[in-house]
């Protein structure tokens, strides 16, 4: 492929990305945003396969990488249950970080390319700077909130004293490392300060995660997401290819006005969920014993039958799907249910809190794969104000997002974030297994109050019983 043939394919994928990131912004429009992505990533790979860079001795290596990385690809997105995608897409950022990492050092150790001017090659060593440093803060922060979103690592934070003093020595040591890279002269006498530079980003990228409070994993994940688009146009600098650097550059802007979305969403500073010990374990205030405050009342539970019957007698119902829906694998028969109530002449709604799940978007999908009509499925401002006119709240495996000590408690952990006020209809009706609490580790004075009813049981049991009970 001649190189003008290769910059139009490259071209022609770039609009793909943008068209695909525009698709993504909707769920109506989704679906064809992911085959837009798709389409252009295709067009890239062969463009740059068969471009002029790459000689025919090459080829083989890359079928064999391509078929290898397929395979796995393939096996993961297969095996994968919907609930552990979070965790799937954190270990794929991790990739990014490590081939950022591998790219910088295989470039610094080629000596294949001449650089005409000594300016030139300067550029070239900051790039492969950069761009390690951060593949390695993408890479290790990656690996940790892998472990934190599968529950291999606790959700509290980690912190250590004088942190902030910590990652600004860890600072000032990168740049004084980097001046020594770039004054070493030979491979041999910049290796040293390459690896300690490395060495120093991977421990900036455990700290920076493990110091991040449970309820704010959803930034973080975001935020990472950002971290690896960077980590990608780094390596377009570094491999002087254009495609890369335009849609690394798309992945990192658009992963950070999302990162900044999620704060607001979430009532949140950007810049102290970055610099870390948000969202942990805020002592609960003390009660008069000198005990943690209890949440005061009585938990009522009541049956599928009687769930059945508030339902029945209801003009209008608004369900909260959580995190509990997308392990119970619910939302089909949610959807059963909807359209039950909805043929009864039952105005029902869907509220969608925007860190519901483990992802951002998680209900959005999983509501989407039911085929619930997208113009019942409101997002929390659209619907926040409406739960004083519905009769019933149906609350299913949520827990965090309709937690009233968000807004009654200023010393817990979730203290500010918006919640969706279920509590506010005339029933509230909260499913779940346990009194267990959700992923931020807090308890839910919701169980307690006076006109909400618990429904115990894995969500699609339960939701089957009730839709048996509405059929009946
Ligand atoms: P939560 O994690 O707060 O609560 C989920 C609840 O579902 C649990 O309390 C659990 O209770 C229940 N549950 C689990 N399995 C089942 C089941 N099979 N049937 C019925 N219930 C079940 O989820 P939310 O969606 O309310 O809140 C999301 C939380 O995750 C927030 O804290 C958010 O910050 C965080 N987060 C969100 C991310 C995002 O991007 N959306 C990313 C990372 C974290 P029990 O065990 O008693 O059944």
């Amino acid at each position: 492929m001649s190189s003008s043939l290769s910059t139009m394919a490259y071209i022609g994928a770039t609009i793909l990305f943008i068209l695909s990131l525009g698709g993504l912004s909707n769920p109506e429009t989704a679906r064809r945003g992911n085959l837009f992505g798709m389409v252009g990533m295709a067009i890239a790979v062969l463009a740059t396969v068969l471009g002029p860079r790459v000689t025919a001795g090459g080829i083989p290596y890359i079928v064999a990488a391509l078929v290898a990385g397929g395979a796995i690809g393939l096996f993961a997105a297969k095996k994968v249950q919907m609930t552990q995608m979070p965790e799937l897409v954190a270990l794929m950022h991790s990739l990014v970080g490590l081939a950022a990492c591998l790219v910088g050092f295989a470039s610094y150790v080629d000596t294949s390319t001449v650089f005409p001017t000594p300016a030139e090659k300067v550029i070239h060593e900051v790039e492969i700077y950069v761009g390690i440093l951060i593949g390695a803060v993408t890479f290790s922060g990656s690996i940790v909130a892998f472990g934190k979103l599968s529950g291999k690592i606790g959700g509290k934070p980690l912190l250590l004293p004088a942190r902030h003093w910590l990652n600004l020595a860890a600072l000032l040591v990168v740049v004084w490392f980097g001046r020594e890279f770039l004054a070493a002269h030979d491979i041999a006498a910049g290796m040293t300060p390459l690896l300690v530079m490395t060495v120093i980003a991977l421990l900036f990228g455990i700290h920076m995660v493990m110091a991040i409070g449970g309820a704010d994993m959803p930034v973080v994940v975001s935020m990472l997401n950002s971290y690896s688009g960077w980590a990608a146009a780094a390596t377009g600098f570094m491999l002087s290819n254009d495609l890369l650097i335009v849609t690394g550059a798309l992945v990192g802007s658009s992963g950070a006005i999302l990162s900044y979305i999620m704060c607001r969403a979430m009532n949140r500073n950007f810049i102290s969920v970055i610099a870390g010990g948000f969202g942990g374990g805020a002592p609960a205030p003390k009660a008069a014993g000198g005990e943690a405050a209890q949440p005061q009342g009585e938990v009522v539970p009541v049956s599928a039958v009687e769930t059945a019957e508030l339902l029945r007698e209801a003009r209008s119902v608004i369900i909260v799907p959580g995190y509990g829906m997308a392990v119970a694998q619910a939302q089909h028969t949610v959807y059963e249910i909807t359209k039950l109530l909805r043929d009864k002449g039952v105005n029902v709604r869907f509220a969608i809190h925007p860190v519901a799940g483990r992802m951002p978007g998680h209900m959005n999908v999983l509501l989407a794969e039911a085929k619930v009509p997208y113009d019942i499925v409101m997002e929390m401002d659209e619907i926040n104000e409406d739960f004083p006119e519905a009769d019933v709240s149906m609350v299913i495996g949520a827990n965090d997002i309709v937690n009233p000590a968000a807004q009654d408690d200023p010393g817990s952990p979730i203290a500010g974030m918006p919640v969706l006020e279920v509590w506010k209809a005339r029933t509230s009706i909260v499913m779940k297994r346990s009194m267990a609490s959700g992923y931020a580790g807090v308890d839910n004075p919701l169980f307690y109050k006076e006109n909400n009813r618990m429904l115990f049981g894995d969500a699609k049991k339960m939701l089957d019983e009730v839709l048996g009970a509405l059929k009946a």
